[in-house]
């Protein structure tokens, strides 16, 4: 599998400590057919001067993949898809594989979005394999962790987040760590409109950098993309981009107003 424009705009080519933004938008189960197309093509209008400088990825839900494929064309978005299973076919019911999303050029993938870990209910153990199949098939994987607020309240935030991260990554190579990008949601601020502080968010990113060094080693703790998300507006992502450890954002509600989303790319291009 080739990621194509992607890798042709140097992401195979990241330099510990010159980590290129990225910024996705996840629209969950939102948006219809129609409603898909025009906010593709309003992100792309709004979007391709600042793809030399930034990774962007949307995530429209699966039926609309292919439209949203369609009127991405070959403008550099990324086309995500937000979740995968992680057997190849067979008598699974209402899955999708990533054989299946590869043909329709999807490139990127979350596991682990914080919706499918609590309301869905899928365990660590279902989210490695997940990882695991995506990685091995080509795509590239967001890989979502982070607390619930009981959890922080229990003063548990960073054992909670080891823990996510640890067992997503088991079983992946150093080599295919250059497909992973980690985005640190904490649960109480993922459509709450209660964002993370930077101060919060960047104790978090540190965590997870240094498990990842101990887990591989430095170069490769120093290139993996570390996202935040959580209620990340065009007004409050100056200020979490401003440090240097939030390598770009995973969007949810705001990612579904073209405007809004822009104006957080426009933030990653200028931090
Ligand atoms: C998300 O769905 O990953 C997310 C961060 O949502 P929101 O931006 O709406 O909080």
């Amino acid at each position: 599998m080739t990621l194509g424009a992607w890798d042709a705009q140097g992401v195979g080519a990241v330099v510990v400590g010159e980590r290129r933004s990225i910024v996705g938008g996840n629209w969950k189960m939102n948006t219809d057919l129609a409603a898909a197309v025009e906010l593709a093509d309003n992100v792309v209008a709004g979007c391709q001067a600042l793809l030399s400088e930034c990774d962007v990825a949307v995530f429209p839900p699966f039926p609309y993949l292919q439209a949203v494929g369609r009127a991405l064309g070959n403008h550099g978005l990324l086309l995500g898809a937000q979740d995968v299973y992680h057997q190849p076919n067979g008598a699974y019911t209402g899955e999708v594989s990533s054989a299946m999303l590869l043909d329709l050029n999807v490139q990127i993938v979350l596991v682990g979005h914080s919706e499918r870990r609590h309301v869905i209910g899928e365990d660590n153990e279902l989210v490695n394999t997940k990882v695991r199949a995506s990685l091995e098939s080509g795509l590239h994987v967001i890989l979502c962790i982070g607390e619930t607020l009981e959890q922080r309240q229990a003063g548990r935030t960073n054992q909670v987040n080891v823990a996510q991260l640890v067992a997503g990554l088991q079983g992946v190579g150093t080599e295919q760590m250059r497909q992973v990008t980690v985005a640190y949601e904490p649960v109480w601020a993922i459509g709450t409109g209660q964002t993370a502080t930077p101060r919060d968010a960047v104790a978090v990113h540190r965590v997870v950098r240094r498990t990842i060094a101990d887990l591989y080693d430095e170069d490769t703790a120093g290139s993996v993309r570390i996202q935040y998300g959580g209620s990340v507006t065009a007004s409050n992502a100056a200020d979490l981009f401003a440090e240097p450890e939030i390598d770009g954002a995973l969007v949810g509600g705001a990612s579904l107003e073209a405007d809004q989303f822009m104006g957080i790319v426009r933030a990653a291009v200028e931090s």
